[in-house]
């Protein structure tokens, strides 16, 4: 082969491997910067959890408070019914007293839903806590991951960028720019032609002339359509004719030693 076709073929793979490498390099952080968008929301629930439990030991305080006050007015109205003149103001009183015990009545109700909405708050904080830990080692993980994969990628991308300027030097001078204006504007430079007498890139039919002189893989020759550098690839062999089955050859046993 033209050495400046196999060198071309050769080109192509480190400019593959090379923007294949930067595309991962790329997106590495991504899936890190997944994880710590969850963390966020995850520490943002305990925070809610810890805010709504406090807003309701704030609750429960305050109907606490009322409760004492309205028990202080029951025994202040008890005071006064032992000193009333007439039943008029004896009955007035039991009905003040009556509508301090409902009052009280109706704060308790209030602790009791306060003290099941904390419940439901201290599940919540707890399961986002099991969450937010089980994040923050998935993160790690994947963080020296990502660190780690980094460096081999900017490795073998280093080998590579080495192993394509020395390519890139190899071949003729003139070659190289073409290449590269093929390459920048069709994503690839070079094409394979396989028996079908086709240009595998853009699918059109070589002339039979330029055909036979791309089978030949002796010079550099352009696609007429797409002008990407051809190269010929034969077919692979032909499989050789499968033998017919081996002769089956019972296999003995071993014969057991005697112990
Ligand atoms: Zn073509």
């Amino acid at each position: 082969m033209n050495p400046d076709l196999e060198k071309l073929i050769a080109l192509q793979e480190a400019d593959r491997e090379i923007e294949r490498l930067n595309q991962e390099i790329a997106l590495l952080p991504r899936r890190v910067a997944t994880i710590e968008s969850k963390l966020a929301d995850t520490r943002a629930r305990i925070e809610k959890a810890k805010a709504a439990m406090a807003a309701a030991q704030k609750d429960r305080k305050k109907l606490d408070t009322e409760i004492q006050d309205h028990q202080q007015k029951i025994s202040k109205y008890r005071d006064q019914s032992l000193a009333v003149k007439t039943n008029e103001q004896y009955k007035a009183l039991l009905q003040e007293i009556t509508f301090a015990e409902q009052a009280i009545r109706a704060c308790e109700d209030k602790i009791l839903d306060g003290m099941l909405a904390v419940e439901t708050q201290e599940k919540n904080q707890k399961a986002a806590e099991a969450e937010l830990k089980q994040e923050m080692a998935e993160i790690e993980k994947e963080k020296s991951e990502a660190r780690a994969r980094t460096e081999e990628d900017q490795k073998q991308l280093a080998e590579w960028a080495a192993r394509r300027n020395l390519l890139r030097s190899e071949i003729s001078a003139d070659v190289v720019p073409y290449y590269d204006r093929v390459q920048t504007l069709r994503k690839s430079g070079i094409a394979e032609v396989h028996e079908d007498s086709k240009c595998s890139a853009c699918n059109v039919m070589l002339r039979p002339q330029t055909y036979n002189e791309v089978r030949a893989n002796d010079r550099v020759i352009a696609c007429d359509s797409c002008g990407r550098i051809l190269y010929y690839v034969p077919p692979p062999p032909e499989p050789e004719p499968a033998p017919g089955p081996a002769p089956a050859e019972a296999a003995q046993p071993a014969a057991e030693s005697a112990s």
